[in-house]
């Protein structure tokens, strides 16, 4: 059966779920969502979901800070929903070699508004009194910062999304696109075809599949992320900030169940390349161990801690750890995708970036433009403060 829609959203992840609420605020009618296994089953339902402010470009500060303030009021503007924040802070450790472009990054979000600190090693200890903070030279605080819960956040954008008028078809695949002349005319999929003039490939890990349907070629590696849960020994637990150290190269954040969770913050995990689709879930005696042996150099007291479940996700990588948010091949088709690892934090003003693009186009001015997709032939890669350190 053919049906129409103004706009088709690929993927029910934390992006096309945050679109569709905006483009339906924006007063877009007849907006369908289509996702291939339900809402969140892709790398957003695992995300860690930190909301993190320490970014080091105006554009990602500004879109960071948009967000934080709609994960605060999330449940007055989606009607109710909750996002599962929890207000932890966030604390940051460096050491010489990155202090300067820490500090250069702190003063770059104060100068937009966002709350950050710098502070010396001993009050971040002082904020965290389980940190050894011997190695670590410099530091930064932001209060307001937390955690998420991400398949809420998901299911709340996407209900108040389909209060509004708008389609979410779950268990629905995409499987070919169509062009009407040199613009996008329908695109089939499991449950039939959609006519359309307006695409939107937010579909992730997938995204570089998708494009290729309609010849976009994007520069989207795919790798393996890992996670370990750790259980803290009993007489240590309780509740701390999410702490970030660029030393070890690890975050971490609270996790319900007296555990911390532990990620890695290593460039080299790109090399580690995936199969969205089938890869190895698990991790390995090694991966476990060295998350573990990371952890308890920043939580000396975690060397009597328990790896209890580790996992890993997958990343959409783009050559410079920042997303393409663009309208580009056949006319009417736009993407956001190549999210890099922190997508899930930049959701709620990605959207509302995202809604604005597909109703009223963009111009060199707007802070979308720096997300081009043709920065990389142009050679222009986004850098923030840290220069050729990309994790930030
Ligand atoms: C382990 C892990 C930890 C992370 N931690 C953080 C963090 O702390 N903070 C942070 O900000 N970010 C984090 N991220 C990154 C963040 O989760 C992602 O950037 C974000 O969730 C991406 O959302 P998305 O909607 O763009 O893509 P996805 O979640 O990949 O969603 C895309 C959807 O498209 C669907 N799809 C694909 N192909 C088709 C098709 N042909 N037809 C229909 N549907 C299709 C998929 O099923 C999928 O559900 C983490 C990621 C992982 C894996």
């Amino acid at each position: 059966m053919t049906t129409t829609a103004d706009v088709v959203i690929i993927g029910g992840g934390a992006t096309g779920a945050s679109t569709a609420y905006h483009l339906a605020k924006r007063g877009v009618k007849n907006v369908v969502l289509l996702e291939k296994q339900f809402l969140a089953s892709g790398p957003t339902g695992r995300s860690s979901a930190c909301v993190r402010q320490h970014y080091s470009t105006p554009e990602t500060c500004r879109l960071v800070l948009k967000a934080l303030r709609f994960f605060e009021r999330f449940e007055e503007l989606t009607g109710g929903r909750s996002a599962g924040f929890v207000r932890s802070g966030y604390l940051l450790g460096v050491d010489d070699r990155l202090r300067k472009a820490m500090e250069a990054s702190v003063r770059l979000q104060q100068s937009q508004g966002i709350d950050s600190r710098l502070i010396t090693p001993a009050e971040a200890q002082a904020i965290e009194p389980r940190l050894a903070v011997d190695d670590i030279t410099a530091a930064c605080y932001e209060p307001e910062a937390g955690y998420a819960d991400p398949a809420q956040t998901t299911a709340g954008f996407a209900a108040a999304a389909r209060e509004m008028g708008v389609r979410i078809m779950e268990q629905t695949t995409v499987t070919g696109i169509r062009a009407d002349g040199d613009r996008i005319g329908a695109v089939d999929t499991s449950a039939g075809r959609i006519e359309t003039r307006q695409l939107l490939n937010a579909a992730g890990t997938w995204a570089h599949t998708l494009g290729r349907m309609v010849g976009v070629d994007l520069p989207i590696t795919v790798c393996r992320h890992k996670i370990a849960l750790v259980g803290w020994p009993e007489e240590a637990r309780g509740p701390h900030p999410m702490v970030y150290d660029f030393v070890t190269n690890i975050y971490t954040r609270p996790e319900t169940g007296d555990m911390i969770l532990v990620g890695p913050l290593d460039s080299e995990e790109l090399t580690d390349r995936a199969d969205p689709d089938a890869y190895r879930e698990g991790l390995n005696l090694d991966e476990k161990t060295d998350l573990l042996a990371r952890a308890a150099t920043r939580f000396p007291v975690l060397e009597r801690g328990a790896v209890m479940k580790a996992y890993a996700g997958c990343f959409d990588v783009t050559p410079d750890w920042h997303p393409i948010i663009d309208t580009t091949g056949p006319a009417g088709f736009s993407i956001a995708a190549g999210f890099s690892g922190h997508g899930f934090k930049l959701s709620p003003a990605i959207g509302e970036m995202v809604a604005a693009l597909l109703t009223d186009g963009k111009t060199p001015k707007d802070d979308v433009h720096a997300f081009r997709l043709s920065r990389f032939a142009e050679r222009k890669p986004i850098r923030g403060t840290y220069g050729d350190w990309l994790m930030c």
